[in-house]
């Protein structure tokens, strides 16, 4: 096939990419939104089962209340016990702010709005002021009121009188915070840990197109997936290594609150067995994980920044798919939605985060031994700034498309010490230290019970039904200077493994 064959060859595929992203990418977001909704929905039910638990008196309120006909269902999630029918008022505009009542013991709970306080929170039900204050205080000792985010949880028990007697505030599922008042008023603050159980469970599954949509289809979540990737994330490139046929097996925790599941636990242990790759990680005391000889599989550098991607793009000489000129691709192009967090390859420091031409919004993260690694083409930046120190564990920015880009994704770009840009799909580095002595011990017999729950763990057949699409997108990037790659010498086009 001669040149001009190439081009018109290459130039067509870039065309059907370019249609086939807008499909995609509505899919992947109806499909990550139904997902979103569940979960929502799961840790709501959840919430509702806990608080009304805790609620004691405030429960066998509205069990008595429902049984005279005065059930509060119309005002939303008060508890509060009107004097008479007659005192139920509403403040203009929204008929369901619940409110305390006067001379009357009850209780208000809710949730923060954004933008809202607690103390805010507590005065729209017109408790007293001066009674809010002091129990505010008192739980200010414990829990930080910066931290409060919407949606945190609050309850307060008041008397007849208006006097807060227990104030309770809930940052997650699992902590509540409690302020209790004593004797003259005085309150005491506690931090009570809400009971949980956790429980062992092991999936197994065939992948047909994606890891997220098998392990989805065993009947769990994305939340899972990443736990998953993140062990393997050394070794393993889910978005290209991942061939049909591929299986994984897991032994994790659920943690359940009154029965309810509301997050994942540790994963125990994990199994991938691929075309491209086969490996099993075992979860170590320090919480890391390890092979079964106690072998770290941390390593300096992160296999990929991005989770869930496709590469679209590999390091090397190529056929520009729109100026039909052979350039230099100085880096790895990672096809991802708009707004997929982006991890830093290596621990560092950050030299440079802004806008830089044709690479769009760039980041510049310099690592141990003066290697640099480079992102670019960024809808956003994480919380970091130029000086910044960065872990492999901490999102440093989002995939977008700025600068010169043709679709949402990362252009990941890795130079060494000389200055010398390098295929960052075959920097290959040590790993970090393995398990000695005891642990090392403890470790092995950990992994005995692990290999006999793997080894029992079914795995079931490849799911029917729509794959998960992926993005496209793709660039010219040649380097991270203003001025255009200059050529240079030829580098090969070397694909990992
Ligand atoms: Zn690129």
């Amino acid at each position: 096939m001669g040149l001009p064959m190439l081009a018109l060859a290459g130039f067509v595929v870039y065309l059907s990419f370019a249609g086939a992203d807008i499909a995609d990418e509505r899919e992947r977001r109806q499909f990550e939104e139904s997902l979103k909704i569940e979960e929502a929905k799961r840790i709501s039910a959840a919430v509702v089962e806990v608080t009304l638990a805790r609620q004691g008196q405030a429960k066998a309120e509205v069990e008595r209340l429902e049984k005279e006909g005065l059930g509060a269902t119309s005002t939303g999630n008060a508890t509060s016990r009107p004097t008479s029918s007659s005192s139920v008022s509403s403040t203009a505009g929204s008929g369901t702010r619940p409110q305390a009542r006067k001379g009357a013991a009850g209780a208000v709970n809710g949730k923060l709005a954004s933008g809202q306080s607690l103390f805010g929170a507590l005065t729209a039900h017109e408790l007293s002021i001066s009674q809010i204050q002091p129990a505010i205080n008192s739980l200010s000792t414990i829990f930080d009121f910066r931290k409060s985010r919407p949606k945190d949880r609050y309850e307060a028990h008041y008397d007849a009188r208006g006097n807060i007697l227990e104030l309770r505030y809930q940052r997650n599922l699992e902590v509540v915070y409690v302020a209790k008042r004593g004797k003259e008023g005085k309150y005491a603050a506690s931090k009570q840990d809400v009971p949980v159980k956790s429980k062992v469970v092991s999936i197994g599954g065939t992948v047909r197109g994606t890891l997220s949509r098998a392990i989805i289809d065993a009947g769990e979540n994305q939340k899972l997936v990443s736990k998953f990737i993140d062990i393997f994330a050394y070794d393993i490139d889910f978005g290209s290594d991942t061939k049909p046929g591929d299986t994984f097996r897991l032994v994790f925790e659920k943690v359940y609150i009154e029965g309810k599941m509301v997050r994942y636990g540790n994963i125990l242990a994990a199994e991938y067995k691929g075309v491209k790759k086969s490996m099993r990680a075992y979860r170590g005391g320090d919480g890391g994980y390890f092979d079964e000889t106690g072998q770290s599989l941390r390593r300096m550098f992160l296999r990929n920044p991005v989770k869930f991607a496709r590469i679209t793009s590999k390091f090397g000489k190529r056929l520009h798919p729109v100026l039909k000129t052979w350039k230099q691709h100085n880096g790895v192009d990672y096809a991802a939605a708009t707004g997929t967090p982006i991890n830093p390859i290596a621990n560092g420091t950050v030299l440079f985060a802004g806008e830089k031409g044709a690479n769009g919004n760039l980041i510049a993260i310099q690592h141990p031994n003066g290697w640099v690694s480079y992102y670019a083409h960024l809808s956003r930046f994480g919380k970091i700034k130029k000086g910044s120190k960065v872990t492999q564990s901490m999102v440093v920015g989002y995939v977008g498309s700025t600068g010169r880009s043709t679709g949402p994704h990362l252009h990941l770009g890795v130079k060494r010490e000389n200055g010398e840009f390098v295929d960052p799909l075959t920097i290959h580095s040590t790993r970090s230290v393995g398990l000695k002595g005891d642990k090392l011990r403890q470790h092995k017999r950990r992994v005995k019970e692990m290999i006999r729950k793997l080894d029992m763990t079914r795995i079931r057949p490849p799911s029917k039904g729509p794959e998960e699409p992926m993005p496209v997108g793709g660039d010219d990037m040649g380097g991270f200077e203003d001025k255009p790659a200059t050529s240079g010498k030829p580098q090969k086009t070397t694909p990992h493994n």
